[in-house]
């Protein structure tokens, strides 16, 4: 059967990487996430990863200890280029074509995104690996990959999470919380459901760009998402 998708957009938050630790990459996840990345990929589906960098550097603690903003987020940009090279390079091991992007220039260490060299390295059957967010600093990695899978015309948003996909409250704080099937971007913004920012919703509503909400420890994992077999939300209009 034909995949239901052609480009996606996967979000490959910086906590997804560092697994039971709070910082740092540990490579039973990095290779976990790689597979699941490669698995779909043989598929025929074309893939770009927005990878984040909250295992390394977020810039709001950086500014709450008194460095300031926009150094503290330019440190955040830089540790996102940090997984998105471990984790273009662990795609390759799967032997899946895999290229690594920055939305920073630093030609020694990737070249810079522009969604004409990211395209035609999809087209080419690379997975992009897209990291230092969308370059400027009081952004997220969210707003980066809604912002990304716009400019590559992917078909939809897949953003993993700790829990099965939206909910009316936050679930880990009120278990009577109830889940989604579909939600639309004007619910979760108006009631403020803090799954991505704000920012990242309102562009996905502008431009009508799908988000799917899973859970990242889900056993069907990425491809069980996208068979429609595993529980997740849909946000759309
Ligand atoms: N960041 C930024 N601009 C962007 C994307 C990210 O300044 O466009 C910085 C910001 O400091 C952020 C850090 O990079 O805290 C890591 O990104 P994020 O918090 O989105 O990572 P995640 O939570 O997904 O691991």
């Amino acid at each position: 059967m034909a995949p239901a998708y052609k480009r996606i957009l996967l979000k490959v938050s910086g906590e997804a990487l560092a697994g039971d630790n709070s910082f740092g990459i540990e490579p039973p996840f990095l290779q976990a996430i790689a597979k699941q990345i490669a698995d779909v990929a043989n598929t025929g589906v074309q893939i770009g990863v927005v990878v984040g960098g909250g295992n390394i550097f977020r810039g709001m603690a950086g500014a709450a200890d008194g460095t300031d903003r926009v150094t503290a987020d330019l440190m955040g940009m830089l540790g996102t280029m940090i997984n998105a090279l471990a984790l273009s390079n662990a795609i390759s091991r799967q032997g899946i074509k895999s290229k690594a992007f920055s939305a920073v220039t630093m030609p020694n260490v990737a070249d810079t995104f522009t969604a004409r060299a990211a395209k035609s390295a999809l087209e080419d059957g690379f997975v992009v690996v897209l990291g230092g967010g969308i370059g400027n600093p009081f952004f997220t990695t969210d707003t980066a990959s809604t912002l990304r899978a716009i400019e590559l015309e992917c078909d939809v948003v897949l953003k993993g999470t700790k829990v099965d996909g939206v909910y009316t409250e936050d679930p880990m704080k009120n278990p009577d919380a109830r889940r989604y099937d579909t939600v639309s971007y004007d619910e979760v913004i108006g009631k403020n459901l803090k799954v991505m920012d704000t920012a990242a919703f309102a562009l996905a509503r502008d431009n009508s760009m799908p988000i799917i909400v899973y859970a990242l420890d889900d056993p069907g994992g990425l491809t069980g998402v996208l068979a429609g077999k595993t529980r997740s939300t849909l946000v759309s209009a």
